[in-house]
């Protein structure tokens, strides 16, 4: 089938929704995701559609391979780089690669995003006490990742 169809509460047809297991403590906090395109010969590329609830995040992580993100609901701030950035509905993000990339949902509706990546891809990295240590040394980086 060609076409899955969209429900407005942010599923698709035939298209299972990926719990992720709450850890407190660990890295990422009340996602789910879902696998829209799995990619083929011809776009070797996967579109997953995650969602944080309010007051949830993405993990914090950096890899070879880059991610193409465009949010579909609630807003909320990003950790790119050493930058922090609003983000919101329709807003496009290209995330280099090598990038320290976070997301956080602080709006009360969920963010949702649509994320573009290479089926072929590297394993992602998460930071060492070290590089926290350095993201720290950037004031709004610092205050970014204590809440
Ligand atoms: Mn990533």
């Amino acid at each position: 089938m060609p076409i899955r169809h969209f429900d407005p509460s942010f599923t698709w047809e035939r298209t299972p929704i990926l719990q992720y297991k709450e850890d407190v403590g660990t890295h990422f906090k009340d996602i789910t995701r879902q696998l829209l395109y799995e990619g083929s010969e011809n776009i070797p590329c996967q579109l997953r559609y995650f969602e944080i609830l309010s007051g949830g995040y993405s993990t914090l992580e950096m890899h070879e391979h880059i991610h193409v993100v465009m949010i579909m609901r609630g807003s909320g701030t990003m950790l790119l780089d050493e930058k922090i950035i609003t983000i919101a509905a329709f807003d496009c993000i290209e995330i280099p690669s090598r990038s320290w990339h976070q997301l956080r949902a602080t709006s009360p509706e969920p963010l949702g995003f649509l994320c573009v990546v290479s089926c072929v891809r590297d394993t992602p990295i998460l930071p060492t006490q070290n590089d926290i240590a350095h993201l720290k040394t950037v004031v709004q980086v610092s205050s970014f990742l204590r809440v």
